[in-house]
């Protein structure tokens, strides 16, 4: 697989807890109808089975110097691809 240009290299982690997205992060989520009404999620390629696991999924954002679910990382601009339980983040401001 060809290597994409990235900046970091995020540690996917997994928590027990139940995680809750941000109000700010649904709004845009259903914005871009990747989330229903209900607060569905709807995610392309994503199977439930995977979506189940992605909830219990978080990384310690490198940009944003906070912890964040892995749904809010996955649908980021930086996102560029999962490897082997990391995020290839390209890294660019979020501002
Ligand atoms: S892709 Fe976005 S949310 Fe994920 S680690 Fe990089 S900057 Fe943070």
């Amino acid at each position: 697989m060809e290597e994409l240009e990235h900046k970091y290299e995020v540690v996917i982690e997994t928590t027990e807890a139940k995680q809750k997205l941000p109000d700010a992060i649904k709004t845009e989520l259903k914005e871009s109808g990747m989330m229903d009404e209900k607060g569905k999620l709807k995610l392309k390629g994503v199977s439930p089975k995977m979506l189940k696991k992605m909830k219990q999924e978080f990384v310690n954002c490198p940009v944003l110097k906070e912890e964040i679910q892995f749904v809010q990382c996955f649908v980021c601009p930086n996102f560029q691809s999962r490897v082997m339980g990391k995020v290839l983040c390209k890294g660019d401001s979020l501002k």
